[in-house]
Protein backbone atom coordinates (compact mmCIF):
# COMPACT_ATOMS: atom_id res chain seq x y z
CA UNK A 1 0.00 0.00 0.00
CA UNK A 2 1.55 3.49 -1.08
CA UNK A 3 1.49 6.46 1.14
CA UNK A 4 1.33 9.95 0.96
CA UNK A 5 4.20 11.94 -0.15
CA UNK A 6 3.01 15.05 1.63
CA UNK A 7 0.97 14.10 4.50
CA UNK A 8 2.15 9.84 4.62
CA UNK A 9 -1.26 8.96 4.87
CA UNK A 10 -1.62 5.57 3.43
CA UNK A 11 -3.68 5.55 0.48
CA UNK A 12 -5.85 2.76 -1.16
CA UNK A 13 -4.17 1.84 -4.42
CA UNK A 14 -5.11 2.89 -7.88
CA UNK A 15 -6.02 6.37 -6.29
CA UNK A 16 -4.25 8.88 -7.70
CA UNK A 17 -5.00 11.75 -4.77
CA UNK A 18 -4.73 11.61 -1.31
CA UNK A 19 -7.78 11.03 0.84
CA UNK A 20 -6.20 12.89 3.36
CA UNK A 21 -4.84 16.21 1.76
CA UNK A 22 -5.68 16.16 -1.10
CA UNK A 23 -2.31 16.27 -2.74
CA UNK A 24 -1.24 14.42 -6.16
CA UNK A 25 0.21 11.62 -6.17
CA UNK A 26 1.47 11.16 -9.88
CA UNK A 27 5.59 11.11 -8.18
CA UNK A 28 4.54 7.55 -6.11
CA UNK A 29 7.16 5.48 -8.01
CA UNK A 30 5.82 3.19 -10.83
CA UNK A 31 7.79 0.66 -10.70
CA UNK A 32 6.32 -0.36 -6.93
CA UNK A 33 2.68 -0.03 -9.04
CA UNK A 34 3.72 -2.27 -11.60
CA UNK A 35 4.93 -4.82 -9.24
CA UNK A 36 8.26 -7.23 -9.53
CA UNK A 37 9.11 -8.43 -12.71
CA UNK A 38 7.72 -11.42 -13.82
CA UNK A 39 10.78 -14.67 -13.39
CA UNK A 40 9.55 -16.43 -16.36
CA UNK A 41 12.37 -15.23 -18.65
CA UNK A 42 14.89 -15.95 -16.48
CA UNK A 43 13.58 -19.57 -16.10
CA UNK A 44 13.87 -19.17 -19.98
CA UNK A 45 16.68 -18.20 -19.94
CA UNK A 46 18.79 -20.53 -18.17
CA UNK A 47 16.53 -23.85 -19.76
CA UNK A 48 17.71 -22.20 -22.97
CA UNK A 49 21.43 -21.86 -21.52
CA UNK A 50 20.76 -25.86 -20.70
CA UNK A 51 18.82 -26.94 -23.57
CA UNK A 52 21.23 -25.49 -25.81
CA UNK A 53 24.10 -27.50 -24.81
CA UNK A 54 22.16 -30.35 -26.00
CA UNK A 55 19.34 -29.40 -28.46
CA UNK A 56 20.83 -26.30 -29.59
CA UNK A 57 17.69 -24.92 -31.83
CA UNK A 58 15.42 -26.00 -28.43
CA UNK A 59 17.86 -23.54 -26.49
CA UNK A 60 17.73 -20.73 -29.01
CA UNK A 61 13.91 -20.96 -29.14
CA UNK A 62 13.79 -20.76 -25.47
CA UNK A 63 16.44 -17.72 -25.20
CA UNK A 64 13.70 -16.14 -28.16
CA UNK A 65 10.62 -16.30 -26.06
CA UNK A 66 12.34 -15.45 -22.46
CA UNK A 67 14.04 -12.52 -24.03
CA UNK A 68 10.52 -11.45 -25.95
CA UNK A 69 8.44 -11.62 -22.25
CA UNK A 70 11.88 -9.56 -20.77
CA UNK A 71 11.78 -7.37 -23.56
CA UNK A 72 8.27 -6.25 -22.59
CA UNK A 73 8.37 -5.71 -19.27
CA UNK A 74 10.26 -2.38 -18.54
CA UNK A 75 11.46 -3.31 -15.02
CA UNK A 76 15.23 -2.94 -14.34
CA UNK A 77 16.01 -6.64 -13.07
CA UNK A 78 14.34 -7.74 -16.44
CA UNK A 79 17.48 -6.67 -18.05
CA UNK A 80 19.46 -9.28 -15.98
CA UNK A 81 16.76 -12.11 -17.33
CA UNK A 82 17.37 -10.55 -20.76
CA UNK A 83 20.81 -10.85 -20.51
CA UNK A 84 20.36 -14.33 -19.70
CA UNK A 85 17.99 -15.02 -22.38
CA UNK A 86 20.54 -13.41 -24.87
CA UNK A 87 23.30 -15.62 -23.35
CA UNK A 88 21.01 -18.81 -23.87
CA UNK A 89 20.62 -17.76 -27.18
CA UNK A 90 24.62 -17.62 -27.93
CA UNK A 91 25.23 -20.64 -26.09
CA UNK A 92 22.96 -22.30 -28.56
CA UNK A 93 24.35 -21.17 -31.08
CA UNK A 94 28.34 -21.32 -30.27
CA UNK A 95 26.78 -25.35 -29.39
CA UNK A 96 25.58 -25.48 -32.22
CA UNK A 97 28.70 -23.88 -34.49
CA UNK A 98 30.98 -26.84 -32.44
CA UNK A 99 28.53 -29.23 -33.83
CA UNK A 100 28.64 -28.42 -37.24
CA UNK A 101 32.35 -27.94 -37.02
CA UNK A 102 32.69 -31.82 -34.99
CA UNK A 103 30.34 -33.24 -38.18
CA UNK A 104 32.18 -31.91 -40.76
CA UNK A 105 35.13 -33.37 -39.27
CA UNK A 106 34.00 -36.99 -39.10
CA UNK A 107 33.04 -36.24 -42.63
CA UNK A 108 36.15 -35.32 -43.59
CA UNK A 109 38.07 -38.42 -42.17
ZN1 LIG B 1 -1.67 13.47 2.02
Amino acid sequence: MPYCTNCGFEIPSGTSFCPSCGSDQVTVPVFEARGSPSVLPLILGILGIIAGIFVPLFGIILGIIGAAIAHKDKNKRSNTYLGVCILAIFVSLAVWALNFVFLMSLLAV
